[in-house]
């Protein structure tokens, strides 16, 4: 009977591994009908959306897609360094830029910041970061604009944002791309002296997210121009919003959909969106009034054109260019993305992490400095936790755009996560700070930023579609080495290419498969000890449970294309999930490069071990809420075999939260390195340099306050003295010197300054008065 059996089970291994390996038997019996169901699940492909995902490279990012992190090789990326060009240019520009801006009045006096920063901006070259220098700019990597926008945000950040729109998606960026050598000429030494301000005008009323819908349109026909009639050009009507600098932008880049009825050009009537260059003094162009973002004083505003003529040499890379617009942008946006909107994100990190650890000292209430009760430390370790893990991830997607990737999905994923952890940053750091946060005023170094978040979040890709649609969506065809082909392979024409194309890469896709849900069995019965890991300084195991994560994730993916098919699109929840998790992997890789490159202090190692507890907390829960919402009986059985040991993670402890918000409040080495970039002033009546000097300061005298205390304890001072007689009382009684009572005296008077609020006057806040 036994022999019966093992013969059945001997035939049936060999039958399957005779229909798989055989190709002709393999073609007929499984793709063809698979490749039949297949082109009926996936929804059809629009040309724009092809465009979108063939934009840009993949990276590290796709092989922990695919359940194969390559340690070892991730770990000898480049560490980012800034040249002595750059470094000198942050030291001594951006720094004086910095003394020209006084962030409440350009936010909430002047609506804009002084004329001479504006022209200092453009003189000093802060508007051609990336130009070439045979252009006039000063061709900067990714790491230095990133940098620069950063130290700016931290002292403003409307500055930050001007400074920032015309080094990133726009005129410069696509002609530098994209341009003709005329318009490289023409356009880009004046771009980057800040002879032309630049905007882009994409959105319009009806098309924001969905920008490939817009109805603004460029007509072929014939024109005139320049004193000559019959010129072949375009006619332009559009109607755009939300322009970032338009009210004062000279030169446009904008987006219309091309068409040729009269074909002028060829046969075709529809051409597609095509960027064009466009003067604001040409006629037709409209400039509107100010948008008013959020409290923000960037200009932005809206820009209307009826009936605007241009000749056909201001597309942005001539005819050759025309309908190519949409991939222009894309793989603009894929690198511009890792560089902009990370910048101010982390700016807002370091920002918080410096003035809530001071703020926390310096704030006594129940006679205990705040960041030492355990719900306050909490917040602060969060608020440290996202910023290591933000600076980590700036450092780390900058390093692949230095390196010449241009990649999209991990751009996304920088874009999303970034902008939400500030957003945790900043409540945190206001919670921390109670009313002091909360009154606007002169003295409030919160506020402006709280404010700015949503524009951060929504720029660029707003965050719910970046993370519903972009970061799976395009990962998952992007970084799956076999799904593009097998997408491909339903656009060919010729049906007998088609299948064979397709059943070349399901054939691997199996084996792939196949070999992927093996290695998670053996890893999760093993407890992922066998898991690839390099020996980095005690984080083995962190290593180790990543590789185990990316393993799972590559068959989740699998399971959900499976399961869903073109569905999994639509199902906006479960790829986000996926999403995430792709998300948390790359961001702990991130903390580990970090780490890595900086040797591991003991600051770095609490916060190396909260921000990878964290990302680990948050793989597991992206993970159990995928498979629970995952509505099929199938996920439900692959969830019971893959799913025991990833219920072991834990969000970071109490105790290292204590250790850490203990950290914040200490002046060290790892405080000036995590915060590096942030714009300290010297100046007493700077919102930042208040409590920083008062900080320092308790510091010093901290022995002397203790010692104060013991002779209140002892009922030698008077317990209900407040604290400058106290001193003085000390100081009679001989208990402290003259050089202690005036150190104390000095820094009693910094401390009342530093939790101080503004008041105005009904006047003032009614505008009458300044
Ligand atoms: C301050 C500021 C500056 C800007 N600067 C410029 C500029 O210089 N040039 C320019 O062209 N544009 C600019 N924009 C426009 C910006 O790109 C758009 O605001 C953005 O694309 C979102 O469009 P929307 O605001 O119309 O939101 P909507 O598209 O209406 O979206 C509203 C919400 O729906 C979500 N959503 C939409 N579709 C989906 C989906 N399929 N799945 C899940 N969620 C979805 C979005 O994530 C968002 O949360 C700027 C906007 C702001 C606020």
């Amino acid at each position: 009977m036994l022999l019966w059996i093992l013969g059945l089970v001997l035939a049936a291994i060999i039958a399957a591994a005779l229909i798989l390996v055989v190709t002709p038997i393999r073609r007929n019996l499984i793709s063809k009908p698979l490749f039949a169901w297949f082109k009926t699940v996936m929804p059809p492909m629009s040309e724009t959306e092809q465009e979108a995902i063939a934009a840009g490279d993949t990276w590290h990012e796709a092989n922990l897609f695919q359940g194969r992190p390559q340690w070892q090789q991730f770990l000898q990326n480049p560490k980012p360094t800034l040249t002595p060009e750059e470094q000198d240019f942050l030291d001594n520009e951006v720094e004086r830029f910095c003394e020209m801006l006084d962030e409440w009045q350009i936010v909430h006096k002047d609506y804009d910041f002084p004329e001479s920063a504006w022209n200092y901006l453009k003189t000093a070259g802060f508007l051609g970061l990336h130009v070439p220098k045979k252009y006039g700019g000063k061709n900067f990597s990714a790491l230095a604009s990133s940098t620069v926008v950063q130290k700016i945000a931290t002292k403003s950040l409307s500055a930050a944002v001007s400074v920032m729109v015309p080094n990133s998606l726009g005129p410069a960026e696509l002609i530098l791309h994209y341009g003709t050598e005329d318009q490289k000429n023409k356009y880009l030494h004046l771009l980057a002296k800040g002879l032309a301000m630049p905007c882009f005008a994409l959105t319009a009323p009806d098309a924001g997210s969905d920008a490939t819908s817009i109805t603004d349109s460029g007509e072929i026909c014939y024109g005139s121009w320049d004193g000559k009639d019959q010129v072949l050009g375009i006619k332009l009507n559009f109607s755009k919003r939300y322009i970032t600098l338009a009210p004062i932008a000279n030169l446009i880049g904008l987006a219309v959909k091309l068409s040729d009825p009269q074909q002028l050009l060829g046969t075709k009537t529809e051409l597609g969106i095509t960027v064009v260059l466009l003067e604001n003094i040409t006629a037709g162009v409209e400039i509107g009034a100010r948008h008013y973002p959020l409290n923000q004083a960037f200009f932005n505003g809206p820009i209307r054109g009826r009936n605007v003529f241009v000749p056909l040499d201001n597309i942005i890379g001539g005819q050759k260019m025309i309908g190519h617009g949409w991939k222009m942008l894309v793989e603009c946006l894929a690198s511009g993305r890792g560089i902009s909107l990370p910048a101010l994100s982390t700016a807002l990190g370091k920002h918080c992490y410096r003035v809530t650890g001071a703020y926390a000292k310096l704030r006594q209430q129940f006679k205990v400095s705040i960041g030492n009760f355990e719900g306050v430390a909490t917040a602060m370790a969060r608020i440290a936790g996202h910023t290591y893990m933000l600076e980590a991830t700036r450092l780390l997607t900058l390093s692949a755009i230095d390196q010449k990737f241009k990649p999209s999905v991990i751009t996304a994923i920088s874009k999303y996560h970034m902008t939400e952890m500030s957003r945790v940053v900043i409540n945190d750091a206001m919670d921390v700070h109670g009313g002091r946060g909360i009154m606007m005023g002169p003295r409030n170094y919160l506020a402006t930023s709280y404010e700015g978040v949503p524009i951060s979040i929504t720029v660029e890709g707003a965050n719910i579609l970046t993370r519903c649609l972009m970061i799976f969506g395009q990962g998952a065809i992007r970084c799956h080495p076999y799904v593009l082909r097998e997408l491909n392979a339903v656009k060919e024409s010729d049906p007998q290419r088609a299948l064979a194309e397709f059943d070349a890469a399901l054939f691997k896709h199996i084996c792939y498969a196949l070999a992927n849900f093996s290695k998670l069995k053996v890893h999760s019965l093993s407890g992922a000890h066998f898991c690839e890991a390099p020996e980095h300084a005690g984080w083995k195991r962190y290593y180790q449970w990543l590789s185990f994560f990316s393993i799972a994730l590559a068959c989740s993916a699998d399971l959900g294309m499976l399961v869903l098919g073109g569905n999994l699109k639509r199902k906006e929840n479960l790829s986000a999930r996926l999403g995430d998790v792709l998300s948390y992997l790359y961001i702990a890789s991130a903390v580990l490069k970090y780490n890595y490159d900086y040797k591991n202090d003991a600051a770095d190692y609490k916060l190396t071990k909260w921000s990878l507890d964290f990302c680990l907390y948050k793989i597991q829960e992206s993970f159990d809420y995928f498979y629970l919402n995952l509505d099929s009986f199938m996920g439900k059985i692959i969830s019971c075999y893959i799913s025991p040991p990833w219920r072991n993670f834990r969000m970071p402890s109490d105790k290292l939260a204590i250790e850490i918000s203990k950290d914040m409040m200490q002046p060290s080495l790892f405080r000036e390195r995590l915060t590096s970039h942030c714009v300290v002033s010297k100046s007493a009546d700077d919102p930042v340099a208040r409590v920083e000097l008062a900080w320092l300061e308790m510091v010093r005298v901290t022995p002397l306050i203790h010692k104060l205390d013991e002779y209140v304890r002892a009922e030698q001072i008077d317990k209900n003295l407040r604290m400058f007689h106290r001193i003085q009382a000390a100081l009679d009684k001989g208990f402290i010197t003259n050089d202690e009572a005036a150190a104390l005296n000095h820094f009693e008077t910094l401390r009342l300054d530093a939790i101080q609020v503004d008041e105005f006057t009904e006047a003032q806040l009614k505008g009458l008065e300044k």
